[in-house]
C-alpha cells in the first residue's frame, strides 16, 4: 500500500473507532484480501458498506477488481462516498444506498460478501445467491459475533443480543445443511464463513 493510502486507511479506521462504526478486524480483512488474490476474484457484491473500509481494502488489493456495495444508513453511505472519492475508486466501486433486502441486481459476481445485519444472514444469502456465478463463493463475517456464539445463551443478559446469537446459530445450521454449497467456518477475526458453490451436474 503506498504511503498516502496507508495514511488515509488509518484515518478511516480512526473515524470508525471514534464513531463506533463496526468495520472488519485486521485479521478478517487480511483473510478477505488474500482470498480475493488467491482465487482471482474479478467482481464482488458486498452487503453492508458502512463507511467503505472493506470495499476500499478489497479494491486496493487487486487492481482490476470491481465492487458493488450496498448500505442503508444514509450518514454511513455519504461517508463512504467521500472515502471512495479520496482513493479515486469511483470507477471500480459502485455504491447503492438502499436496504439490501429491497435491492434487485441482475449482474453476476464471483464473490458475494455478507457483512450487514447479522440476524438477516439467511435472507441475504437466499436473496443474493442468484447473483453468484457457477463457481462463486459467499463469504460471511462475524460468525462468532464477538465471541457470543460460543457462550451459553442463558449467560447473555441482553434479550436482543440473545436474539442475534440464535439467528447466527440458525445461519450456521442453514449453511451446514445447504447441499448446494460446501461451507467452512474459519477461526479468523470474528469468525469467517466461506461457502463454495458446488458444480451443478446435469
Ligand atoms: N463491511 C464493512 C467494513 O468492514 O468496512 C462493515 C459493515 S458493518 C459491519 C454493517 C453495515 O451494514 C452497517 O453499516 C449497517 O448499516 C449495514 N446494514 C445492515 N443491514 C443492512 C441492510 N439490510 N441493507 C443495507 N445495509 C445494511
Amino acid at each position: 500500500m503506498v504511503e498516502n493510502n496507508f495514511y488515509q486507511i488509518n484515518e478511516i479506521r480512526k473515524y470508525a473507532n471514534a464513531n463506533k462504526i463496526p468495520i472488519m478486524q485486521n485479521e478478517g480483512i487480511d483473510f478477505l484480501t488474500t482470498f480475493i488474490i488467491k482465487h482471482q476474484i474479478k467482481n464482488v457484491l458486498e452487503i453492508g458498506t458502512a463507511i467503505g473500509y472493506s470495499a476500499i481494502m478489497m479494491a486496493l488489493c487487486s487492481p482490476n477488481l470491481k465492487i458493488t456495495t450496498i448500505e442503508r444508513d444514509e450518514q454511513r453511505y455519504l461517508e463512504a462516498v467521500k472515502n471512495i472519492k479520496k482513493f479515486n475508486l469511483e470507477k471500480r466501486i459502485t455504491l447503492i444506498f438502499n436496504d439490501a433486502l429491497n435491492v434487485k441486481i441482475d449482474e453476476k459476481f464471483d464473490l458475494v460478501f455478507i457483512d450487514a445485519a447479522k440476524a438477516q444472514n439467511i435472507r441475504f444469502f437466499e436473496l443474493f445467491e442468484r447473483n453468484l456465478l457457477d463457481n462463486g463463493y459467499i463469504i460471511t463475517d462475524n460468525m462468532y459475533f464477538h465471541g457470543l456464539v460460543h457462550k451459553n445463551i442463558k449467560e447473555i443478559s441482553s434479550r436482543s443480543l440473545r436474539g442475534i446469537v440464535r439467528k447466527i446459530n440458525d445461519y450456521i445450521v442453514f449453511l451446514k445443511n445447504n447441499d448446494k454449497y460446501t461451507t467452512t467456518i474459519y477461526d479468523i477475526g470474528d469468525g469467517i464463513a466461506v461457502s463454495e458453490k458446488k458444480w451443478e451436474v446435469f
